[in-house]
């Protein structure tokens, strides 16, 4: 298996192992050797608005990673200044996935929310100084003095008002003498900027709503840019590291810094946001998907969740693997694919232990094996790795997969034809005698013979090519099995014709349930989670939540090769 191109250092010695680019780990080793810090801090600050996908992965691995590399600390901060659309299950599944991913943060989970005391006497402080006021633009007024990209903004007629009459508006806002929307404090820094975000933004909202943390403490809520380096300062972050969007914001980050009495200095860094074909990285979106029941819940196995990917068997070395593989950088670009699957089969290739199971089962009777007479064959349970052995029984009955029986098979076929060979996975070789059908002409059981010569050992005489798995019938164990295939069928999902939607390119063959399907018997103590190379069929994984002891269900993670063929 080659290793795909990833965003990779060129190698000055030929044949050493490429070195992933991050730009941000000279710049934190930078700040180290200078002195300028003596320790880093960084921080993970997710919205709870919705459950983390792959691309907060990458964040997560960039910001506990630095930390971890540099022996800093990494703070888990809730940045939940938006309560209509957060939610207790939204953090409780966040903090799950960060540490099922492998992290811990340093000390208490945090909330931007416990800083609103602190953020609304700073907003006192710059209406004091003259930087602030309250404006009663409406909405739709106020995007007009906002001007445009081409165009400067227009002051609003209330950016004069004296610091008394705004601390009193204010202080009214704060106790609930109005409604949502009817007045807002802005900044007051330039509305003529070039940088539309410095246009005296909105630093405080009216908002009639019951918060998760603070309850009904609150009827105006500071805003994201209000809030976000306050907070990085307040906790001592070092390096604050957010994706390329917020670039355009690091003025005003560092306007508020400047113009307020905090603590400490840290400093914005921005990468470019993590973007996989074929998937959607947006908690609106996915929400979306939920809500909508196009899928069954936020970890459905085809959702680009963590915990999707967690139920679908990826595991979280995988995920790890797969954003240190693409780099950090500035660059916008879109990720394929076949290198998250890339990263998963190569984990799984070491790590799981095969097994055997028949998706499409195919009764087979061993016409000269004797009635009653059972063997316990003995298979490696990895063919490099030291995982010891499983049992199978091998006896008269067994199952084949409908797939590996063709009576009319095309040329080239190395499966099981009329009157052909095959061996048995671990076993002996058998030759087709006989189909036998139903009334309608499907073939329901085989007829086979065995060589009792060839078990361990290639037959006398004559070639047999092929290898086919197999369960017994009598030992086996019935299970479902689900196989997922990506949800969107085409690679840039928001890419639709004229007034369509990214459900317009949802894959309508993304799951194919399997039921009655057979397992060989070690599988019936699979566990939750347990992951297995099914022979020739793929990586699955049992089901986290439907798994039953005695009745599992396997859920397909990836086939074993690349089918997508790019
Ligand atoms: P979404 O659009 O899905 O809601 P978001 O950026 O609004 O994403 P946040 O909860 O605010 O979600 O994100 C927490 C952190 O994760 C932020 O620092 C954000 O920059 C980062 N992040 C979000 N999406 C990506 C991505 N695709 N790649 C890298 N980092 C991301
Ligand atoms: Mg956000």
């Amino acid at each position: 298996m080659s290793k795909p191109t990833a965003d990779t250092a060129p190698n000055a010695a030929k044949g050493a192992p490429a070195v992933p680019v991050n730009f941000l780990r000279p710049i934190v080793q930078a700040d180290l050797d200078s002195g300028k810090h003596s320790s880093i801090v960084t921080r993970f600050p997710p919205e709870p608005n919705g459950y983390l996908h792959i691309g907060h992965a990458k964040s997560i691995c960039v910001n506990f990673g630095l930390a971890q590399e540099f022996g800093g600390a990494c703070h888990l901060r809730f940045d939940d200044t938006n309560p209509a659309k957060e939610d207790q299950e939204y953090i409780d599944a966040i903090q799950e996935d960060v540490k099922w991913l492998g992290f811990q943060w340093t000390g208490p989970v945090r909330y931007a929310s416990e800083y609103f005391d602190q953020l609304h006497d700073w907003a006192v402080d710059l209406i004091k100084s003259g930087n602030a006021y309250v404006c009663d633009l409406t909405p739709e007024q106020a995007r007009e003095y906002r001007g445009s990209l081409t165009e400067p903004g227009r002051n609003s007629p209330f950016r004069e008002r004296g610091v008394e009459e705004n601390l009193d508006l204010f202080a009214r806002m704060k106790a609930g003498e109005f409604k949502d929307g009817e007045r807002v404090l802005r900044a007051r820094i330039d509305m003529a900027s070039p940088n539309m975000n410095l246009r005296d933004p909105i630093l405080y909202r009216i908002r009639h709503a019951h918060h998760h943390q603070t309850g009904d403490k609150w009827c105006i809520y500071p805003n994201y840019d209000f809030t976000h380096g306050q907070s990085d300062a307040i906790e001592g972050i070092t390096h604050s590291i957010c994706t390329l969007e917020f670039e355009s914001h690091r003025p005003l980050y560092e306007w508020f810094l400047d113009k307020l009495p905090v603590p400490a200095t840290p400093r914005q860094y921005e990468f470019s946001r993590l973007n996989l074909n074929y998937t959607i990285t947006s908690k609106r979106k996915l929400k979306q998907l939920v809500d909508e029941q196009h899928v069954e819940g936020w970890d459905d196995p085809r959702m680009s969740t963590l915990s999707g990917f967690r139920r679908r068997g990826y595991t979280p070395a995988s995920i790890r693997n797969f954003c240190e593989m693409i780099g950090t950088n500035r660059s916008d670009g879109v990720v394929d694919m076949s290198m998250l699957e890339f990263s998963i089969r190569d984990d799984l290739d070491r790590n799981a232990p095969r097994a055997m199971c028949v998706l499409r089962p195919l009764k087979v009777v061993i016409s000269n094996y004797p009635e009653g007479q059972v063997e316990q064959l003995e298979l490696p349970r990895h063919p490099k790795e030291d995982m010891g052995v499983r049992v199978l029984p091998f006896a008269r009955e067994l199952y084949i997969d409908r797939d590996d029986f063709m009576e009319e098979p095309p040329k080239g076929y190395k499966r099981l034809e009329p009157a052909g060979e095959v061996r048995l996975r671990g076993s002996y070789v058998i030759r087709a005698d006989e189909a036998i059908k139903d009334a309608d002409g499907n073939i329901v059981e085989l007829r086979c013979s065995y060589d009792p010569d060839t078990l361990g050992k290639n037959p006398e005489g004559r070639k047999v090519k092929g290898v086919i798995h197999w369960v017994p019938a009598d030992g086996s164990v019935e299970c479902e099995v689900r196989l997922y295939d990506r949800l969107f069928k085409a690679a840039n999902p928001e890419k639709t014709a004229d007034g369509g939607t990214f459900l317009d390119n949802i894959n309508p063959d993304s799951l194919q349930v399997l039921r009655g399907c057979r397992a060989e018997p070690s599988l019936g103590n699979a566990q939750p989670e347990d992951r297995f190379q099914f022979e020739r069929e793929g990586y699955f994984c049992a089901d986290l939540k439907d798994s039953r002891p005695g009745q599992p269900v396997f859920n397909r993670t990836v086939s074993l090769r690349d089918s997508w063929g790019s």
